[in-house]
Formats: structure tokens, sequence, C-alpha cells
């Protein structure tokens, strides 16, 4: 349920709310809005009575259950966009924040040429997989630490903050101590155990949509992060499958807008991944800013007919420097609208 605070409630008041839900039997959390605080039950079903029995609590304004079944997520709890700082950048304030690099780190030379390049071109994140999830056990399956060192070592070349993929919980304290933000891939939107152990880390989450998870779903896998103590969370729709094989994976833009509907959290759209082709990550990108995307996330490899995993769907250096010019038109135009 949420508890809407009156807009000059105490803190004295807002604790007793908290010690009164935890006595109930839900856990409480606090979200400090812009004009009022509210609280957010969570637990196992709203009860009337308890609904009832704290609407009449002093420095109450009301309390209504939470109809989503996603509860810390949704736009009921929180109507304003979350806005998730990394490092210098922060993601869902409204700006178009660009995430860029290749696949897999495959060595220093490959990432700190990508790195300085993307950072020239006006990339805000380096991204490049350090642990792949292959889909076969013979193919490269990432640098592991040493990769993490050279994203580590492109950050302070280039000042670009570093997202890379985390596929075990037994490497997730490993990975936070070198990257900005931590992201989940798609075939792990669903590994419990490990959304938990993020829910414990005081660094930024990205989800990316499961292959076959509808959007309740998603949202149900970013609650468990929420719920276990980390709100920074952002979304990644990266395609889903469906019966056509002409492109990787069938990118849901309308997933963005419905997300925007029903999340307070940021999205960003993967058009690499959810196409596997270079040639539709520049219009899927157009689109993305169109849609009300907070971002993107693309593939970029100097030499990507040399990569060793997605070089079809990379983009080359200067196909990347040209994508950011071609968006520049695109995100100004959102930004002159929304003011
Ligand atoms: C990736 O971004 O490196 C990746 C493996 O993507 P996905 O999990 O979306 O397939
Ligand atoms: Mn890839």
């Amino acid at each position: 349920m949420i508890i809407a605070m009156q807009s000059g409630a105490t803190d004295e008041q807002i604790n007793h709310i908290c010690d009164r839900i935890r006595g109930f039997g839900y856990m409480p959390h606090v979200i400090r809005g812009e004009e009022r605080t509210v609280v957010a039950a969570v637990g196992h079903g709203d009860k009337k009575e308890h609904i009832e029995s704290l609407k009449s609590a002093e420095g109450v304004e009301d309390a209504f259950p939470i109809l989503q079944p996603f509860k810390l997520v949704s736009k009921e709890v929180r109507k304003q966009k979350s806005a998730i700082k990394i490092g210098k950048v922060t993601i869902g304030d409204g700006g178009f924040v660009v995430m860029a690099g290749p696949c897999s780190v495959e060595g220093r030379d490959q990432l700190m040429t990508t790195a300085e390049s993307v950072a020239k071109s006006g990339a805000h994140l380096l991204r490049g997989g350090a642990y792949k999830p292959r889909t076969s056990p013979y193919d490269f399956q990432g640098m592991a630490e040493d990769g993490l060192k050279l994203l580590a070592e492109a950050r302070d070349k280039t000042g670009l903050a570093v997202i890379t993929e985390v596929l075990d919980t037994g490497d997730v304290e490993l990975v936070a101590e070198y990257a900005d933000v931590l992201q989940v891939g798609t075939r792990n939107m669903q590994n419990f155990a490990l959304l938990k152990k993020l829910g414990e880390i005081n660094k930024p989450v990205m989800l990316k949509r499961g292959l076959s998870a509808t959007i309740k779903e998603f949202l149900l896998s970013a609650e468990y992060i929420v719920t276990h103590g980390n709100p920074n969370v952002i979304l990644c729709e990266r395609g889903i499958r469906t019966f056509e094989t002409a492109t990787r994976n069938t990118l849901d833009l309308a997933a963005v807008p419905l997300l925007n509907e029903l999340t307070h959290l940021p999205v960003v759209v993967d058009p690499s991944h959810a196409t596997g082709k270079r040639s539709l990550v520049r219009p899927l990108s157009k689109a993305s800013v169109a849609v009300g995307a907070d971002g993107l996330m693309a593939e970029v490899h100097p030499k990507p007919e040399e990569a060793w995993s997605d070089g079809p769907q990379s983009l080359r250096l200067e196909e990347f420097a040209q994508l950011m010019r071609d968006l520049e038109p695109y995100v100004n135009l959102r930004k002159s609208e929304s003011n």
C-alpha cells in the first residue's frame, strides 16, 4: 500500500508510520518526492483494515493499495522519473545518455582505440563485456578480471563511466569494484539470486529484458533489485524472440512508452542486440529518441570484421561518430518540446 504523507509531515510522523507498517508485517520504503513524501509498504497483499487504520494516523494525507503487481518500481509510488547519477552523467533527467563500446573486451589496443573514439564522438558511457554469456560453451567467454582492469584503465584515460555485465553472484563484488554500472544480461533477467545480490550493492544496475519476458515479468525482476535495497535500476529493451528470423530479435519499441507509463525507472534501448544488423542501428536509435527512451546502448568496434563476438551488429568508429551527429537534432527537438 501507499501512505501519502501531508506536505509538512515531520520525520517523527514518518518514522512512526514506518514502525506501524513493520508492526503490521510489511516492509516500509520511504520515497521523498519534490512535493511530498510517500511511504510504500510492501509485503504479502494489502489488508483493508491496515489501510483504514493508517489513514487516520497523524501527518497522513491518504492511504491506498498499490494495484500493480510490481510495487516500488511502479508509477503509483512515484510519478516523477527516477534520475540516476552515474559519475558526471545523469540518466532519467530528460536527456539522452549514450553507452557505446565493443561487445567483448578483447585487449588493450581494441578497447583504448574504441574508448577514445566513442568519447570523442560524444558517448557518455563505455560498454564492454569482460564476462560473456555465450550461447555456445566453445565461444570466447571473456577476459574476466583482466577485462575489468582494462575497462578501468579506459575510464581513467577518457573520463567515460563504465558499464559491464555480471553473470554470477560470486562475481558481483569484484565487478562492482571496477564498474560504474553493472549490467544484467537478457539470459539472467530472472536469475533471482543475482538480482537479490545486486539489491545489496550501491552501484546502479542496468537490467536487460529477458529474451521472452513480458513487461510484467521485466518489471517484477526490477522490483527484486529495488526491494532488496538498490533503487538505482535502469531498464533496457534489447529485443524479444518472435517468429521473425530476418532480425536477430524483434525490437519492441512500444515497450518504451509503455514502460514510461508503468514505471519511474529510466529506459534504454539496445538496437544492436535487438536487430543483429549494423544497418538497422541508426534508424532505430532515432526512433528510440522519438518514443521517449532515456538512452541508448550501441556496440562499436574498430574492426567489426575481426570482432570476437557480435561483429555484424557492431558499428565502425566513424559510423558511430556519424550516428551521434545524426541523433543531435532529434535529441534537441525533444528537449525543446519538453521545455
Ligand atoms: C551484451 O550487452 O553484451 C549482451 C550480451 O546483451 P544481451 O544480454 O541483451 O544479449
Ligand atoms: Mn554483444
